[in-house]
C-alpha cells in the first residue's frame, strides 16, 4: 500500500507498506541525483570591480535555485545544436548590470533579469555580492539542465530521507524537501518516471536473455 502523508509545494512525504526498502531507497537516490533542474553553469565576466573574485561570482551565481519548467528543456549534450554555447532548446540567459552609483548597494538574485520568464530565481533575496560606490558587475550567465550526479548545484531535493515506521516489516517512509526548482511532487513524479524506464530496461534485456538461452539450450 502506498499512501501519501503529506503533501505541500515544498514537501512531500509517502509512506509504503508491504515493499521492500531497496524499491523505496532506489526513488530516493533517484530523486536526489537522476531529476535533473536548471542551473547556472557557464558564466562569462564582461565587468566585475568588486572585490569578489570571478571565480567566486560565478560559483555563487551557480548555486542560486532556479525555477524549472520540466520537459521544455533538453539536456545539452542531448540537443540536436551540437553548440557548446547551447541554443534556446538547451540553455537560458541570464544577465546582470549593476552599478552602485551614488551609494554602496547589494547586487540580489532580484537583479538576475532572464531572457526566459520560467526560468529565473526562486528567490528575489538571494545576496550575490556587495558594490561599493562606483564598482559594478556586468556578466552574462548560461543556465542549463543538469543533474546532482553531475554537480550538487543541480540536485533538487534538500531533504531525500528514507524512515522506518517502527518495529514494521517492509514499512517505510520516504520524505523529499525541494529546494524550490521543482515542486515536491513533481520530483517524486520524475524519479517515478526514471525508475520505470529503468525497469523497462532491465525487462527487455532479461527477455534477450532468455531467448538466447532458450535458442542455446546446451548453454552453461
Ligand atoms: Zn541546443
Amino acid at each position: 500500500m502506498i499512501e501519501v502523508l503529506e503533501q505541500s509545494d515544498s514537501r512531500i512525504a509517502i509512506r509504503f507498506t508491504g515493499y521492500p526498502i531497496q524499491y523505496v531507497n532506489a526513488l530516493r537516490r533517484i530523486a536526489m541525483v537522476e531529476v535533473p533542474i536548471m542551473a547556472i553553469d557557464d558564466v562569462v565576466i564582461y565587468e566585475n570591480s568588486s572585490v569578489m573574485h570571478d571565480e567566486i561570482l560565478a560559483h555563487r551565481l551557480g548555486l542560486i535555485p532556479l525555477s524549472t519548467p520540466l520537459h521544455r528543456f533538453v539536456r545539452q549534450e542531448e540537443c540536436e545544436c551540437g553548440s557548446p554555447l547551447g541554443c534556446p532548446k538547451c540553455r537560458v540567459l541570464l544577465y546582470i548590470d549593476v552599478k552602485a552609483e551614488e551609494r554602496s548597494r547589494t547586487v540580489l538574485s532580484a537583479d538576475m533579469v532572464s531572457e526566459d520568464d520560467s526560468v529565473k530565481p526562486i528567490s528575489e533575496s538571494i545576496p550575490i555580492v556587495t558594490l561599493a560606490t562606483g564598482q559594478s558587475v556586468r556578466l552574462e550567465a548560461y543556465a542549463r539542465l543538469g543533474t546532482g550526479k553531475i554537480h550538487a548545484k543541480w540536485q533538487p531535493t534538500t531533504v531525500a530521507v528514507v524512515k522506518e515506521v517502527d518495529g514494521i516489516k517492509d514499512d517505510y517512509i520516504l520524505e523529499l524537501e525541494s529546494v524550490g526548482s521543482l515542486p515536491a511532487r513533481d520530483i517524486l513524479l520524475e524519479a517515478i518516471n526514471i525508475l520505470e524506464k529503468k525497469i523497462m530496461s532491465i525487462g527487455e534485456g532479461i527477455g534477450r536473455l532468455r531467448e538466447y538461452a532458450d535458442a542455446k539450450p546446451n548453454i552453461g
